[in-house]
């Protein structure tokens, strides 16, 4: 059968009607589903349908607090503790933090676990500054924090006479909880931080204390 131009054209426009009037059914459904939909007074300070305010450091804080990598050094006993941190039963990587860094370069939470004895002092700072910015010190145990049990001439009395410290966290040893508390408490740390606070004077000042530049 062969069709002549007459009748090609009347196929042609009888497709498009159809497709036109497929256009505006679902056209009428999207309108329903829409009706439907029950939109709630935005709160003061934003504005309009499926948009909201925030800062740029606040996003920022937000996505680094649940993207933390630590690196864990670990001495002695605490790091025991820190062992049954990352086990199933208490699952550290439920906060971002299930990669473990142990190049101080891909890292960006120092977890200082143990005694450390003085001879390793250089290489514990040495380590906090291979770690790029902005980084962040958690002491784990009263070893790292004070020293502990072992007030002796070979230990250092607390890893923040080497370097700076975020959250120290009690307990000889501390349990998981307490490690996943001062965790949290780095994350809450990192949402607030001002992205300027890294360039601060005051920054300068507190690396300077410590004979950082
Ligand atoms: S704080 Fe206690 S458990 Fe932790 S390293 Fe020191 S002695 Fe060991």
């Amino acid at each position: 059968m062969f069709l002549n131009d007459d009748d090609a054209v009347q196929i042609l426009l009888n497709v498009v009607n159809l497709l036109l009037v497929l256009v505006i059914i679902g056209q009428a459904f999207l309108f329903i589903n829409m009706s439907e939909i029950k939109i709630v007074e935005a709160p003061p300070g934003i504005e309009g349908n499926g948009f909201f305010a925030t800062s740029l450091d606040k996003a920022i804080g937000l996505a680094r607090s649940h993207s933390l990598w630590p690196l864990p050094f670990a001495t002695s006993c605490c790091g025991i503790e820190f062992m049954a941190t990352m086990g199933s039963h208490y699952d550290f990587g439920r906060f971002g933090s299930e990669r473990l860094s142990f190049s101080p370069r891909q890292a960006d939470v120092l977890m200082v676990m143990g005694t450390i004895a003085k001879k390793m002092g250089p290489v514990l700072k040495q380590v906090y500054l291979q770690m790029a910015e902005p980084r962040w010190v958690m002491a784990v145990g009263a070893c790292a924090s004070s020293g502990g049990i072992f007030d002796t001439y070979s230990v250092l009395q607390g890893i923040d006479e080497i370097i700076p410290v975020d959250v120290y966290v009690p307990g000889c040893p501390p349990r998981p909880e307490a490690i996943l508390d001062g965790f949290q408490r780095i994350q809450d740390l990192v949402k607030n931080e001002s992205g300027r606070r890294r360039h601060s004077p005051e920054y300068k000042e507190l690396l300077a204390s410590y004979g950082i530049q």
